[in-house]
């Protein structure tokens, strides 16, 4: 279970103050020193963490008085709202275009979760918003990623647009979304190539599809196992391509939380969707203020 490591320290820092009738400003310090390193820990960016701290003490230190609250319980929801804030505050939703079909691009490293990110999103689009997606396979350097999203679409029962591996994919992205039009689908989801590191030629390729298809959303696929690295990655997407969105994997393995926790703050765009498995029905949509419930306890 992802955030494991962190809560348990959160939490065992925070039962400390939580009955406490009178928080002294010691106190206050001593609690953002472990919160500090438990973040640390849990593979947070330095910056952020240093950010976030800051914010804390202020707060739980010149704090307002709420009559319902203990002053231990005090501190804490300031942890707790810092925490949601780190994470990107208010859920955000996905966009609909004003003329239908809605485009998403999804894009990332390979190993990712791209491809099963992709056939997640149009489950989840169909089950949640009742909408009818086209799925677009544009990784034309991959025969085996093509055959992953067609078995995908015949696991959903769910078109999936493809020309195979010899046309440009900012061609099949292009026709793709007429074939759309022409079937009165409503949601547009292309899977783009994916490469092992960030490289110039995927991202001129990813800005050419970018640049013909006006996506409406481009959600950018991290692995949240890879820690500072998917925030590393984010960045570079971000840099380039001016995503709309992220999507955190694996949520579901014992990642640390680093990702998950520096991701919004660094890039600021927000987490739009979590993977907690390998199956099209392990797709969430991304709650900050329930994510920081279950790391506080
Ligand atoms: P792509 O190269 O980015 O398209 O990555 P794939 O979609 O092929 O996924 C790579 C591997 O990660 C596959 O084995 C997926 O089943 C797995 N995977 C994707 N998302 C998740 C997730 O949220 N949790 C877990 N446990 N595995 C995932």
């Amino acid at each position: 279970m992802a955030f494991e490591g962190l809560a348990d320290r959160l939490q065992s820092t925070i039962k400390k103050i939580t009955g406490k009738g009178k928080v002294s400003e010691q106190d206050v310090k001593e609690m953002t020193r472990e919160v500090r390193l438990a973040l640390l820990e849990a593979d947070v960016n330095f910056k952020v963490v240093k950010q976030l701290i800051a914010r804390i003490k202020e707060r739980a230190i010149g704090q307002e008085v709420m009559e319902s609250l203990t002053p231990g319980q005090q501190v804490i929801k300031v942890v707790k709202d810092e925490l949601t804030q780190l994470m990107g505050g208010e859920q955000s939703k996905i966009a609909v275009a004003d003329r239908s079909p809605t485009v998403i691009m999804m894009v990332g490293l390979q190993g990712a979760g791209k491809t099963t990110t992709t056939g997640k999103l149009a489950n989840h689009l169909r089950k949640k918003h009742n909408r009818n997606p086209l799925l677009v396979a544009c990784d034309v350097y991959r025969p085996a990623a093509i055959k992953q999203l067609e078995t995908l679409g015949t696991q959903l029962d769910m078109p999936v647009f493809s020309m195979g591996t010899e046309v440009n994919p900012v061609d099949i992205a292009h026709k793709a979304i007429e074939q759309a039009k022409e079937d009165h689908r409503d949601y547009v989801i292309i899977d783009t190539a994916g490469r092992l590191h960030v490289d110039e030629n995927l991202m001129d390729e990813l800005q050419s599809i970018k640049n013909d298809v006006k996506p409406d959303e481009i959600f950018l696929v991290v692995d949240s196992m890879t820690g500072q690295d998917a925030v590393n990655v984010a960045e570079s997407f971000n840099e380039q391509l001016d995503i709309t969105g992220v999507v955190l994997t694996k949520l579901d393995g014992d990642t640390r939380g680093g990702a998950a926790l520096s991701i919004k703050s660094v890039t600021d765009k927000p987490i739009k969707f979590a993977g907690m498995g390998e199956k099209l029905d392990q797709l969430e949509a991304f709650h900050p203020e329930r994510m920081a419930s279950r790391i506080l306890g």
